[in-house]
């Protein structure tokens, strides 16, 4: 068993030239552990003063300050965990902190970069890696894949649903057994058996719950994504089954009601967005305090899936992901304090071993088996079935000592079985029959037949001369064939089993697993021409087709690379073939000579010593290029999965685009008609939205954050939809604003004091 307080680390999110210095500070001490320092400003946002306290403490195991970068993240974290599951023990890494502080991202990673890949296709990377490695134990790996919104959870791999809203995937529904333990119904486990199968399903995953999300549900900062890899494993004969479960968790914004009000209402405690996450922090709470006996586990759905990693037998991980600028110090304080919290949590993580019930099976058939056996003997019920050849020859040495036993009183003990007893009366039938026969009778009197008992044994001396000699012969002549097969084989190992696989690298076709996505995306139904026209244009000015370009060029440069190295790879292929035929030709050669002069047969031959050298060297650059071309493969298919989910993505937004837009068509309104009206609102000042809760921050989206520029827009139609951050100006020029510069200008102060006002109302939070 291994007891351990949970593990916690913290991440804090790049924030690029806007971040003003000094509102954070990292330690390390001499324990190297460390603390991470957050000062609240005296001047907190927009004319709030501060007069709490300053500064903040918390430790941590460890902090990833800004510039810390996903491998870093994968080796100090994932790794470990992941070593512990491969051994046996149950896992988890989960990521908390408020929407945009990077979570999914740390776990997942990001769309664009394949060095962006977060823990999960790392991991997976790893541990079929280590799977690879290790010969001694057969290892079965299943993925599965849950999402949990509102208290509901869909499985996102079932293959056989086509999911355009999450209502659509199966509903996954938790049951318990008398033991407690908790059993996830409608679950699918699907099983990967390598790498590119694990990548192909968090693809899968990953798309479906984008094309499930709607801008109402938000699903990605309100809902709990869990990646578990089930790694099984058993050394071959062993009844001895190890399982354990490893957890990947991007939970739902820990985003809080500010204790400030909403609408005008004080409230008297900080409280959650998502109720989910409050009720995880009732278990926190319950778990460090002790001698606490009930722990609240079974009042969410997310607590009851994660409660071997609370608390039970899991080892488990932290990951306080936080964003700290000033406006969102409170949340990055909230999420280091339950960071804490959870430090103070024992977990006992136990080796999961179980004997294969299937062995056990097994076994008692056997023995009902013998019981069967003995009562059939002791009823003397009739047996029809054959004597097994066991029996046969326990039955036969039974004889045997019942023959050569000079005990007149002794005698065979057969039990009430007939089949027995026939067969020993048969076994005695042809015993007395071969005494009759002359030969037998010959052999039997040896001693008083007319050759002499010492010319018998000269004879016997003689034939035993001669055996020895031919097997002498015999084995020479064998060392000498096996000699030649030797070398043959020698040269024929190795690069054999790489050529095939390498020939088959390559062959797989890509589409197989793009149609896997495909099948969910696409706008559906056949396009107008102008919606087509609309989608053409909406694409060249949708903010993260640079990214799908930039990937396209790079994919392009991969292939070719990939396509150059293959080449490579045949090339030296080729020459390895060649060498091994030199080779044997000089084998060949020396066979011959051997025949004229045996003796040169054992002496080294200096060509085919460096025939052979050079057939290493060969081999071992073949390696390193196959190894190479190998990742390379992988990158290949990370960057067409993230391009197809890019495609995907911008699909969902231009559909979302063009509905709105045919909605606002419809019920056009006066540009202003009072203050509470709709304001259509260049969407180029929407691109920042300065607001910390629930407000989806466009995902990769390369429109810069301009505070200058940015207008609050709670009231604004457009603001609602996070598409349209993603628009830029040029597609949605034909809003437009007076034309004339001056009252331009006086329109955007108008909107900038009427924000500003919103906000020190405190009513900008909601
Ligand atoms: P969350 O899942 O917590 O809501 P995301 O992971 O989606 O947050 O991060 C929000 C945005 O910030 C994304 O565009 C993401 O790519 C970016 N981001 C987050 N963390 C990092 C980081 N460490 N380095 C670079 N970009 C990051
Ligand atoms: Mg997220």
């Amino acid at each position: 068993m291994v007891k351990q307080t949970i593990q916690i680390y913290a991440r804090v999110k790049p924030l690029g030239r806007r971040q003003p210095p000094g509102i954070y500070s990292v330690e390390e001490d001499e324990a190297s552990a460390f603390s991470l320092e957050i000062i609240v400003p005296r001047d907190l946002a927009d004319g709030f003063v501060n007069n709490k306290r300053e500064s903040y403490k918390f430790k941590f195991q460890k902090v990833f300050d800004q510039e810390s970068k996903q491998d870093e993240i994968f080796e100090a974290i994932a790794k470990p965990v992941a070593e512990c599951a491969l051994a046996g023990y149950n896992g988890t890494i989960f990521a908390y902190g408020q929407t945009g502080s990077g979570k999914t991202f740390t776990i997942t990673g990001g769309a664009e970069r394949y060095s962006d890949r977060g823990i999960i296709p790392r991991t997976l990377s790893y541990i079929f890696q280590q799977l690879q490695k290790d010969s001694s134990k057969v290892y079965t790996t299943h993925i599965s894949y849950l999402e949990i919104y509102n208290e509901c959870g869909y499985d996102l791999l079932d293959p056989r649903h086509e999911a355009s809203k999450l209502e659509d995937l199966p509903k996954v529904t938790i049951m318990e057994d008398p033991d407690q333990n908790i059993h996830l119904k409608h679950l699918s486990l699907q099983q990967a058996t390598n790498e590119e199968e694990a990548l192909n399903l968090l693809f899968l995953g990953d798309t479906n719950r984008m094309i499930a999300e709607t801008p109402m549900n938000q699903a990605s900062t309100r809902s709990h994504c869990i990646f578990t890899i089930h790694i099984s494993s058993k050394e071959p004969g062993s009844a001895t089954i190890r399982r354990s479960k490893l957890h990947l968790v991007d939970l739902a914004g820990s985003e809080r009601v500010a204790k400030t009000g909403v609408g005008g209402q004080l409230l008297t405690e900080a409280k959650y967005i998502n109720l989910s996450l409050h009720y995880l922090e009732q278990v926190i709470i319950a778990l460090s305090e002790k001698n606490r006996s009930h722990i609240p586990y079974r009042n969410s759905m997310m607590t009851s899936v994660l409660r071997d990693s609370l608390g039970g037998n899991c080892m488990t991980t932290m990951i306080a992901t936080l964003s700290i600028d000033k406006r969102n110090i409170d949340e990055s304080i909230s999420t280091c304090r339950f960071a804490q919290r959870v430090a103070l949590i024992k977990n006992e993580a136990i080796l999961n071993e179980e004997i294969d019930p299937r062995l056990i099976i097994a076994r008692l058939k056997k023995e009902v088996q013998d019981l069967r056996n003995e009562l059939a003997m002791v009823t003397g019920e009739q047996r029809q079935e054959e004597l097994t050849e066991e029996e046969l020859q326990q039955v036969d040495e039974q004889i045997k000592s019942f023959l050569e036993d000079m005990d007149p009183e002794s005698t065979l003990e057969l039990g009430a079985d007939m089949r027995k007893i026939k067969h020993s009366f048969n076994h005695l039938k042809r015993l007395v029959n071969n005494a009759k026969l002359p030969n037998n009778h010959l052999l039997a009197s040896d001693t008083n037949n007319s050759i002499g008992y010492e010319e018998l044994k000269k004879l016997k001396d003689l034939l035993q001369q001669r055996d020895n000699e031919i097997n002498i012969l015999v084995n020479m002549l064998k060392k000498e064939k096996k000699k030649v097969q030797d070398a043959l084989l020698q040269l024929s190992a190795s690069p054999k089993e790489i050529t095939t696989s390498e020939s088959e690298m390559f062959s797989v076709p890509l589409e197989n697993r793009s149609s896997l996505l495909h099948r969910n995306t696409g706008v559906r139904g056949e396009m107008s021409l102008g919606r087509k026209e609309a989608f053409e244009i909406f694409k060249r000015d949708y903010a993260d087709s640079i990214t799908i370009e930039d990937n396209k060029q790079l994919l392009k440069q991969r292939f070719a690379e990939a396509k150059s190295l293959g080449e490579k790879v045949n090339e030296i292929r080729n020459k390895i073939n060649h060498l091994k035929e030199e080779i044997t030709q000089r084998h060949m050669q020396k066979a011959a000579q051997a025949v004229v002069s045996p003796r040169q047969m054992n002496e080294p031959d200096p060509i085919e010593e460096t025939l052979r050298t050079q057939m290493e060297r060969e081999k071992k650059s073949y390696k390193t290029m196959f190894t190479h071309l190998k990742g390379m493969k992988i990158e290949i298919e990370h960057l067409q999965l993230l391009m197809e989910k890019a495609k995907v993505k911008l699909q969902k937004d231009f559909e979302i685009w063009w509905s709105e837009e045919a909605r606002n068509l419809q019920d056009e309104k006066p540009l202003l008609q009072n203050s509470t009206s709709v304001v259509k609102i260049p969407p180029s000042l929407l691109e920042a939205q300065p607001h910390s809760y629930g407000t989806r921050v466009p995902n990769n989206s390369r429109a810069s954050f301009n505070e200058e520029q940015s207008v609050k827009s709670s009231g604004s139609r457009l603001s609602n939809s996070p598409s349209k951050a993603r628009i830029s100006p040029v597609q949605s020029s034909s809003i437009s604003f007076t034309g004339d510069h001056q009252t331009d200008a006086d329109i955007l102060a108008f909107i900038r004091a009427r924000q500003n006002l919103i906000q020190k109302k405190g009513l900008g939070n909601k």
